[in-house]
């Protein structure tokens, strides 16, 4: 993939363009919403109490979905995290913003600059914006977020087996751990003397604070950092972005939770997101901010399966991250604003790609005039005035359409095996679930139902 470097002059002209695009919004918002999302790592569709996992305590969560509304049929945008990351903020299928797979610490790329985000939109509306946790769209300045919308970044770049890069920026009060030093970290390059795996930069805006982090902290320091943005923020609108590193691989917890979950460390990392959840949605009731705050909790892919007991689980669904199966993009999703989302469990179909329309509409903007924008305002869905809006998903492999849903009805125009792997060749007869009645993928219908066959393999020709 390759991607324009951004100029000055380019920037400049991209703000303008930004300014203008948004700027056709309606009257804007009265008293517009803060918004908080807090984003998992490969957490899967059975891995919370309120899900359905018997031994991963999740208490605040399940009083979460219990108080809000918790959907069965919410897809992430894509199976693997940048793809995914990409897609949540910018509203947008992967073949359209081009962040199509993942990106690793030897990547010099990242999510094109010319996207617009949702920071950047919610900014252009008086937001203060922040990210925090893992980024994954690109670890050079022009693509952290900084450059993306965001006030603020506190975070690991990427994803948390990967490894530093030596050219990265440090800052000059860097911490560093075990025998390591700026100097040993330049004496690797990316190609011959490669730096070692799973020790990863923690970055304060665009530099690096420590190295290697301890990330056994990292869901606390996270956790800290939100509750002072949320602080900092309380009299103005605000956008508070947090990406758990949790609970991908290799996995941590601090000692409170070490050792804890009867599903060993797998369930440490989750019931300590639990705890975070639980922290930051007591920060706003103490605050007073909850009557005017929207809090949405999901993950950016499902389960890791083929590293088995280390990774979770998809429930009743079939197969995991990397797929296009339903265990690969149907995760938990849960919707939280007392007073306004009433306590509902919905099956309506809903993705991470609304967010980003639904959060410009909250905040009296219009999606951007100048792109397609695949995200769908779902507030109708939120404060039960109506259906969700969403009635087709289409699943993407890089650029591939794989499989298509509409309605109840699933096609599957490739598969892959449940753990990942490539795909195979185009099935000559593609497979049709009705996902209704069958979430698990089980049942192949394409014999009983030619006619659905070729009408949903139509989706082909968009
Ligand atoms: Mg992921």
């Amino acid at each position: 993939m390759t991607l324009r470097k951004p100029q000055l002059l380019h920037s400049f002209f991209s703000l303008i363009t930004l300014t203008l695009v948004l700027t056709q919004s309606h009257l804007k918002a009265e008293n517009p919403p803060n918004i908080v999302i807090i984003f998992c790592d490969d957490l899967g569709y059975g891995d919370l109490g309120v899900y359905g996992h018997p031994t991963i305590q999740t208490p605040n969560l399940d009083c979460m979905a219990a108080e809000g509304m918790k959907f069965t049929q919410f897809y992430s945008a894509n199976a693997v995290c940048s793809a995914s990351r990409a897609s949540l903020l910018t509203g947008r299928y992967p073949p359209r913003h081009g962040t199509l797979g993942v990106y690793f610490h030897h990547h010099q790329t990242g999510l094109n600059p010319d996207e617009i985000t949702l920071a950047e939109g919610l900014k252009a509306e008086g937001y203060s914006t922040a990210c925090i946790g893992k980024w994954h769209l690109g670890h050079k300045e022009e693509f952290l977020p900084l450059a993306q919308g965001f006030d603020s970044y506190l975070g690991v770049p990427y994803s948390n087996d990967m490894a530093v890069d030596p050219g990265m920026s440090f800052a000059k009060d860097a911490i560093f751990s075990e025998d390591w030093s700026l100097e040993k970290v330049r004496s690797y390059d990316l190609k011959k003397n490669k730096p070692p795996r799973n020790l990863v930069p923690l970055l304060q805006g665009n530099e690096v604070i420590e190295f290697p982090t301890d990330q056994s902290l990292l869901t606390k320091k996270y956790t800290e950092a939100a509750l002072s943005f949320i602080s900092e923020n309380k009299d103005s609108p605000f956008f508070l972005y947090l990406a758990q590193t949790m609970p991908h691989i290799p996995l941590f917890a601090s000692e409170d939770f070490l050792g804890k979950s009867l599903r060993g460390i797998y369930g440490d990392t989750i019931e300590e997101i639990d705890w975070s959840v639980g922290v930051i949605l007591d920060h706003l009731k103490k605050l007073k901010l909850t009557d005017n705050t929207l809090v949405f909790f999901t993950s950016d892919n499902g389960p890791w399966l083929s590293v088995k007991l280390k990774g979770g689980s998809q429930g009743l669904l079939r197969g995991g991250k990397f797929t296009t199966w339903e265990g690969g993009h149907r995760v938990p999703a849960i919707a939280w604003w007392p007073g306004k989302i009433e306590p509902t469990v919905t099956s309506e179909m809903a993705s991470t790609i609304d967010l980003f329309t639904t959060g410009l509409s909250l905040a009296g903007a219009n999606s951007p005039s100048d792109r397609t924008i695949d995200g769908l305002d779902i507030s109708p869905l939120l404060f039960g005035k109506g259906p969700s809006p969403r009635k087709e998903f289409s699943f993407y492999k890089t650029n591939n359409l794989q499989a298509y849903r509409k309605g109840g009805w699933k096609i599957h125009f490739k598969v892959q095996k449940e753990t990942g792997g490539r795909p195979g060749e185009r099935l000559e007869t593609p497979l049709l679930f009705n996902l209704h009645a069958d979430p698990s993928e089980q049942y192949d219908q394409a014999s009983v139902h030619p006619e659905l066959v070729s009408e949903l393999s139509k989706s082909l020709d968009n």
